[in-house]
């Protein structure tokens, strides 16, 4: 540590600070143009100039100076300010004077430091005129005038975006900032984060949007994205009862940086098209309603499915019994990944209270059911077991099954920066993605086959006794029949299977085994097939032979797809779990579940999503309500999940925006979006954060939580207010008459604080959470007590469960495998501006300008053999359906395989997967393999 005196107040620092960290940790604010906290000092606007006793000059810039004992520094002595105003008066020379129309005024630190020290502007004939304004990208304009060539933008777009599109050209007077060395931005190679434009200190790199009325009149909410399952943490602009912009805020899972969507793509809450009035089937048609009509429908059909009866339900009259199906087994719900916490946790109570059934899923079950099933076998927690900000102590990153730059682009960025500072990457994807560019080693394997390449990993790591013997022995359990069972898998089996070279699997295991801190990362490349869980086990054996959980750096990571699917787990909407994970077929957990609400509860396993679609195409769902999802699209084999929902006795949607699904409910209840309420979302570190209500939903459409405690309101469970004691009598409604078995203890709240307090009440992982304490950074779950502060780092001492479990997975092909009439691997994934069924990216304009348009991508030599060339239609056909899309040829795709991106309903890829391969385990689809035939369209020529 170094002592040091700063304006007269002595600060103690780690040597290897600069005095501008010192002078902050003061709270001492010196001025910067440049400084970018976190980067190498820059040094470049001189704007930090501070008086340094006993230096040569006696004065030195703040940002690039580094601390030294004994140091005496004045930040606001006369030759400092006069030096700083100096330096503030040359900038503002060259900088154009209309401040007054400038929509940055309010933000701009340049307009700021200037008011502060009282410089204006001297007409010196030096100022930036009329320099054309890039206005080509679709997200943010660039103002050459008004840039100061401070480099922010530059250094930001390298060393923290790391694409390195941005930088200078020119010199003197004609220095300028240039995309791809003088490309304009819109025809650059920019990914669009913004993080360039949240950079700038003045108004040169500006978003555009036409709200926007400046900075100065923006009200600021912070919450959270409303995208990716990274959980970033960001400012919603609001005006007008508009969202007019989103700033980067200083987030633990994102330190100030955003990707595309989160920047820019907000405009949809505002979309004329949001669903703003209930609508009602009436004569085929879907009708505007009132929400009285449209709630009483609700209830009558529910109580109709439930019970065969439903005094006041005029539906059910005239009709014979068993027209429709009856009981619990009938009735299903599939809540949303997108929604808060306490609304998923409202909506399983819902239908296990007073549905009686456990016919809950989500979209879990199409990303991650096979982490939950295959961590919670092997280590007893099916979650990230290491905070996002592990990656920078990384020595080895193994990525697997993940497009991280794409699908989770603010740790894909984090993972590039590990990388610059020498980190080993190694990643196995059947494509060449973006980390595998900068990979040490890409194993290119066949989709389909991770089992085989990790076990053959695995072999390498026992064979050469690579394993951690002190951590096998005292942490974990079944190692030497794990090690036996692996015997079969030489490396050369594996590269015979997996197509990929036996010496870069060698290489590979090496690395990964003899690396002081090692990480694994994983999506949906893993999860998503027949074998998911099994590759997920595969993963966590090699984590444990090597010792690699339950210390900084190291851990396994399965990458959550969307913004609260952690949560939508951890809140029990899944068919075989209560919330915190508590099993339906535990009685001591159904006990206490049924104390709390005041209902026996049913034991009884409920039916995943894919089987609810299963038993209503029989005809066997009388009522299923989907909130916040689009399965259509998103669940496999669209033809037959179109069949499925039709059947369907009574089919509720509650969604933002009319979907796909909603254009088959008997009634679509029209929800608040994320920016519309308050509540919680947990990120995909298991990171509990606030997501806070910037403005009023439009029209009337309500928030869930509303939507949901009405019902439950008038199926006779008291809604009431929070902290209040229930009353049975206040919640009976004139509409539905109420089930009198049922218990009106409960409370049912719509208050969203007092939904989470009941919640962590039951949930061990949650239950020292509190709104009071997420106002900080948030709180990673498990947090057992007031007191705690939260767990980063999973299986520190012990692994959950208690001993790691090795679990050996035998190696089998994916389901429907490449034939003569199929020849073709075909795999599914997202791509950086779409999310999930476009339901709201579809509707964001500069999105749909950069990548609105379906498409194929397939290795020129593959597309070659069947006629096909970039740019052409092609027609794919599986066992299960076909479509016709545009062709994009790319050597980073396997030879043989075809990739197609899902979110698009033009070309809706899971018409072609394969919804009958489920993984035995977690029912997971597998939508990462099946096989397809590809030809020219005849609407090509
Ligand atoms: Fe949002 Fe994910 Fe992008 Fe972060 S990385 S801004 S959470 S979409």
């Amino acid at each position: 540590m170094t002592t040091l005196r700063i304006d007269g107040r002595a600060a103690c620092v780690p040597g290897s600070a600069t005095i501008l960290e010192a002078a902050r940790g003061l709270g001492i604010e010196i001025p910067t143009l440049c400084h970018i906290p976190g980067l190498e000092a820059h040094g470049g606007c001189r704007v930090c100039m501070v008086e340094v006793e006993g230096s040569k000059t006696g004065f030195m810039p703040a940002c690039a100076t580094p601390v030294a004992e004994g140091m005496v520094v004045r930040t606001d002595s006369p030759g400092a300010v006069a030096m700083r105003k100096a330096v503030l008066e040359m900038i503002l020379a060259e900088h154009p004077s209309d401040c007054f129309n400038c929509k940055k005024s309010g933000a701009c630190a340049l307009h700021e430091y200037c008011h502060i020290h009282g410089v204006v502007k001297v007409e010196t004939g030096l100022e930036k005129k009329f320099r054309k304004p890039d206005v080509s990208h679709p997200f943010f304009n660039f103002d050459p005038d008004k840039c100061i060539l401070c480099g922010k933008c530059v250094r930001t777009c390298e060393s923290l975006q790391c694409s390195g599109v941005i930088g200078f050209a020119g010199r003197g007077r004609s220095a300028r900032v240039a995309p791809d060395w003088g490309f304009s931005f819109g025809a650059s190679s920019c990914v669009s984060c913004g993080n360039c434009v949240a950079a700038c200190p003045v108004g040169a790199l500006m978003p555009r949007e036409r709200h926007f009325p400046g900075y100065s009149y923006v009200k600021r909410t912070r919450t959270i994205c409303p995208y990716c399952g990274v959980g970033c943490s960001i400012e919603l602009l609001t005006s007008g009862g508009r969202v007019v912009g989103v700033d980067p805020a200083d987030g633990p899972a994102n330190k100030g940086l955003l990707c595309v969507k989160g920047r820019f793509a907000y405009s949809f809450v505002n979309h004329p098209e949001r669903l703003t009035k209930p609508l009602v089937r009436r004569d085929g048609v879907l009708v505007e309603a009132s929400w009285d009509e449209a709630l009483g429908r609700v209830v009558d059909a529910f109580l109709r499915t439930r019970d065969g009866k439903g005094p006041g339900s005029k539906a059910a009259e005239g009709e014979g019994e068993g027209a429709v199906p009856r009981g619990p087994h009938a009735i299903a719900g599939l809540s949303s990944a997108r929604c808060t916490n306490e609304e998923n946790y409202l909506f399983q109570k819902l239908y296990r209270l007073a549905g009686h059934t456990n016919n809950i899923d989500h979209c879990a079950r199409l990303c991650h059911a096979s982490t939950v099933t295959g961590l919670a076998t092997t280590l007893g927690s099916g979650a990230m077991t290491d905070p996002i900000e592990g990656i920078d102590l990384q020595d080895v990153i193994f990525v697997t099954g993940s497009n991280t730059t794409e699908t989770h682009p603010v740790i894909g960025s984090r993972i590039k920066r590990a990388v610059k500072r020498g980190a080993t990457l190694i990643v196995a994807d059947p494509r060449r993605t973006e980390l595998a560019g900068l990979a040490s080693i890409h194993l290119e394997l066949k989709p389909g086959t991770n089992v085989a390449l990790y076990n053959a990993m695995a072999a390498v790591i026992v064979d050469e006794e690579l394993w951690n013997k002190e951590f096998v022995e005292t942490r974990t359990e079944d190692f030497d029949s794990w090690a036996k069972a692996l015997a079969d898998w030489s490396p050369e089996r594996g590269a015979e299977v997996c197509g990929v070279a036996a010496e870069d699997i060698r290489r590979a295991a090496r690395l990964y085994a003899k690396a002081e801190r090692a990480g694994i990362f994983y999506a949906m490349g893993v999860t998503q097939h027949s074998s998911g869980t099994d590759g997920v086990m595969c993963l966590s054996n090699l984590a444990l032979a090597c010792g690699k959980l339950g210390r900084p750096g190291c851990g396994i990571n399965p990458l959550r797809g969307q913004n609260n699917v952690q949560g939508a787990c951890d809140m029990g909407c899944l068919p075989g779990d209560l919330p915190g994970y508590r099993k339906t077929s535990d009685p001591a957990a159904l006990a206490a579940f049924s104390e709390a609400w005041g209902v026996p509860l049913s034991s009884e396993r409920g039916l995943t999503s894919t089987e609810i679609l299963d038993r209503a195409a029989e005809g066997g769902i009388g009522f299923l309500h989907i909130m916040g999802e689009n399965p259509v699209l998103s669940e496999p084999d669209s033809n037959h999940v179109l069949h499925a929902l039709g059947k369907v006795g009574f089919l509720v949607v509650q969604d933002i925006f009319p979907t796909e699904t909603s254009a088959l409910a008997d009634i679509v209840l029209p929800a608040a979006c994320f920016a519309e309420k308050d509540g919680t979302f947990t990120n995909t570190e298991r990171r509990v954060q606030r997501v806070r209500k910037a403005l009023g939903a439009p029209g009337e459409a309500k928030e869930d939580l509303d939507i949901l405690a009405t019902i439950l309101g008038r199926l006779g469970f008291s809604q009431t207010e929070a902290g209040k004691s229930a009353d049975a009598s206040a919640s009976f409604d004139a509409v539905v008459s109420v089930d009198a078995s049922a218990s009106f203890d409960t409370v049912v709240s719509t208050d969203a604080g007092a939904v989470f307090d009941e919640m962590a009440a039951l949930v061990p992982q949650y239950r020292g959470i509190s709104y009071a304490r997420l106002e900080g950074d948030g709180i990673q779950w498990p947090c057992p007590d007031a007191s705690h502060p939260g767990t980063p780092i999973l299986h520190v001492d012990r692994m959950t469960r208690g001993k790691g479990l090795f679990v050996h997975a035998a190696w089998h092909p994916p389901r429907e495998s490449e034939d003569d009439e199929y020849p073709v691997v075909f795999t599914t994934g997202r791509n950086l501006y779409q999310y999930h069924t476009r339901t709201m990216t579809g509707r964001i304009d500069g999105l749909t300008r950069i990548a609105g348009e379906h498409y194929v991508e397939i290795h020129p030599e593959t597309a070659a053999l069947y006629g096909l060339a970039g740019g052409d239609r092609a027609t794919i056909a599986s066992r299960r359906g076909s479509l016709e899309t545009i062709v994009r040829t790319r050597a980073s795709v396997k030879r043989g395989v075809a990739f197609m991106p899902f979110h698009y309903a033009q070309a809706a890829a899971n018409l072609l997967t394969n919804g009958l391969a489920l993984d035995p385990m977690a029912k997971i689809p597998e939508l990462k393999a099946c096989a397809v035939r590809i030809g020219k369209a005849d609407s090509s020529s």
